[in-house]
């Protein structure tokens, strides 16, 4: 039986880096993207795939989704890949309400939403959900008041959600990436984080999308068939160093 994995914010990135590992390890993945022309490019040449238009944070595209899986995924889904993110940063003082609710609407309401509207495919095939949370979802920083605290919401949300779904048979785990030079990381990192990061990670590098896509796919795999419940950090080792976020 071929394993069927849904990735949202498919479209490129780590989201784009999923998608190929679960080709390479024979899967067939529901590509999920709010970008269409971006997702029409990505999944051009990538057989296997199934692209599907939608913004994660809209309950209705949501719902349309689901019953699109339901025709697709007829075993159900192996995994669901919550990766869609993005990223806006600002202090406190400069955080308007109208960005506030634009990170949350994705990086938490689009959590919530596609996990609890795609249960009952991950049921059926006993799935697993990974969240794509961030190491700023662990530490506090002067410019992530709504990145951070969103990611950290997602930290307990999966939490919520291994202890609930466990009986369904579903598995939750989180993933948190340190930096990786996508498009959403260089619009946000300025020279100086840059520059602190590289001498702050004990790799003295940025990971590469690959990097994190083997840590989903692990933990989507039945090789993490006893594992639910847990964050797994792939930051080069900067949540050990113990020093704060540039
Ligand atoms: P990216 O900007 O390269 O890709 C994100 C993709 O998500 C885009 O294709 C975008 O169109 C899509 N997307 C955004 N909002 C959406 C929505 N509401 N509905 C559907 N699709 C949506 O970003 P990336 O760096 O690959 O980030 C992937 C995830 O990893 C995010 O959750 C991000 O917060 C997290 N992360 C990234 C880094 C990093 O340094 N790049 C570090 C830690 C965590």
């Amino acid at each position: 039986m071929i394993e069927m994995a849904l990735v949202t914010g498919a479209a490129r990135g780590i989201g784009l880096a999923t998608t190929k590992l679960f080709l390479e390890m024979g899967w067939q993945v529901v590509m999920v993207d709010r970008d269409e022309a971006a997702l029409e490019e990505a999944s051009r040449d990538l057989h296997g795939t199934h692209p599907i238009l939608c913004d994660v944070s809209q309950p209705d595209q949501v719902a349309t989704l689901a019953e699109e899986v339901g025709h697709i995924a007829q075993y159900g889904l192996k995994a669901l890949v919550n990766n869609a993110g993005v990223a806006e940063f600002g202090p406190i003082g400069e955080t308007d309400f109208a960005m506030w609710r634009r990170v949350m609407e994705t990086n938490l309401d689009g959590v919530f939403l596609m996990s609890q509207t795609l249960t009952p495919q991950l049921a059926k095939a006993k799935g697993a959900i990974v969240n794509i949370a961030s190491i700023s979802g662990l530490r506090a920083s002067t410019l992530r008041v709504a990145y951070g605290t969103s990611k950290a919401a997602v930290i307990a949300l999966t939490e919520q959600q291994a202890v609930e779904l466990g009986e369904l048979g579903i598995r939750a785990n989180c993933v948190a990436p340190g930096p990786v030079r996508t498009k959403l990381a260089m619009a946000v990192h300025s020279q100086a984080i840059i520059d602190a990061y590289h001498d702050a990670i004990p790799l003295n590098r940025y990971g590469s999308e690959r990097e994190i896509a083997e840590a989903i796919a692990f933990l989507a795999s039945d090789k993490a068939s006893y594992i639910t419940g847990q964050l797994l950090a792939a930051d080069g080792g900067f949540g050990a160093t113990g020093i704060g976020l540039p």
